[in-house]
């Protein structure tokens, strides 16, 4: 495809909920960019906050009218004139955290926590388009032979593994016993990142009854998947079935309060918790007990490390049974102009990641 005038776009253009397909003027790279026309996106619960428009989108979305969605792959069709690492053809994923390349974080080696920090399709024109600008720095180029939908879901599969490998240490899970609480999308990623990095026992939970979610759970590897339901004792269920004494590494996915404090009881003395979910309000803990009493190692988790998580995803991304474990998250393709229909599969929680392919 060459350059267009103007494209189809998924567009938020009032502060309210919903969005509109419509023709957007196609975007004009800057000098450190490269057009890249999309293959595949799939959708975040990112997006389904900004299309319903709820508190943390108000307050956080601060461009309307705005393209929005991230998670992308596409080709690169057009380059900057100053870009030297890219060629027209390659085939790429977005890094979506755009850094500024100068402030204190990212020359200290911590990109990934900019101070400035932008958020593609979340600060600027995403990807739910038929083509988008991204800043060189932020091109991941693909093996050319990797499906588009899965090379689409690298942004929250780097999530997982950022979770699981928060620091490059893999012994922290070779041989471990390790608990993932909540099994959406970037939960049951994570149980295939340790299965593959050879955790020993691996625990998962999943809100309620969910049936999708606990069978894909099962097949992503997990030893053992608990149904998280009032009367369930999962701390209790985890601890003995780990020899009694708990777990080294857990891995709290669903930002629940309750799973929040299971995560730290269910630990061992000395383990390890990566906190991925985001919480909806501020919650109490025991610290005593949970943390400092158990010597307990805590990670927050925000991003991936550029670009380390990156290389470590594309290794895992060669084995073709962990490749297959992630394309089998993928419960749904649809074309781009049944955005509405993949926003309702996700509220469902029905469906694991729905790709959105460019048919407009
Ligand atoms: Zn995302
Ligand atoms: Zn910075």
């Amino acid at each position: 495809m060459l350059e267009l005038e103007n494209m189809n776009a998924i567009v938020k253009s009032k502060r309210q909920p919903g969005a509109e397909i419509t023709k957007v003027n196609a975007p004009k790279i800057k000098e450190d960019e490269v057009l890249v026309e999309v293959e595949a996106a799939s959708i975040c619960g990112t997006d389904i906050h900004i299309w319903d428009w709820n508190e943390w989108a108000q307050r956080r979305v601060k461009k309307i009218p705005i393209i929005f969605g991230h998670e992308v792959a596409g080709k690169v069709v057009k380059i900057g004139k100053k870009v030297g690492s890219l060629q027209v053809g390659d085939k790429v994923s977005a890094e979506t955290h755009i850094a500024d390349g100068t402030c204190y974080q990212c020359r200290t080696d911590r990109m990934h926590v900019c101070q400035n920090i932008e958020i593609l399709g979340v600060d600027r024109d995403g990807v739910f388009a038929e083509q988008f600008a991204l800043p060189e720095r932020n091109a991941w180029i693909n093996d050319p032979n990797l499906d588009p939908a899965i090379a689409s879901l690298q942004e929250p599969l780097g999530n997982a593994i950022q979770t699981v490998l928060p620091k490059d240490h893999i012994e922290d899970i070779a041989g471990k016993n390790v608990a993932v609480l909540g099994c959406g999308p970037i939960g049951l990623m994570s149980i295939a990142v340790l299965k593959v990095l050879g955790a020993s026992k691996i625990f998962a939970t999943a809100g309620g009854l969910n049936k999708v979610r606990m069978e894909l759970a099962k097949k992503m590897g997990a030893d053992m998947v608990i149904s998280a339901q009032e009367g369930v004792d999962i701390v209790k269920i985890i601890r003995e079935a780990s020899d009694g004494n708990g777990v080294d590494v857990a891995l709290e996915m669903s930002g629940n309060p309750t799973a929040v404090r299971q995560a730290f009881e269910m630990l061992t003395p000395g383990g390890r918790v990566s906190l991925l979910g985001i919480l909806d309000k501020p919650m109490e803990i025991d610290l005593n007990n949970a943390v400092i009493f158990k010597s307990a190692t805590v990670y927050g988790i925000h991003g991936r490390r550029m670009f380390q998580t990156w290389y470590q995803m594309k290794g895992m991304l060669r084995n073709p049974e962990f490749r297959n474990k992630i394309a089998a998250i993928i419960t749904h393709k649809i074309p781009f102009r049944e955005v509405a229909k993949g926003v309702g599969l996700i509220r469902s929680k029905q469906a694991g990641k729905v790709v959105l392919q460019p048919k407009w």
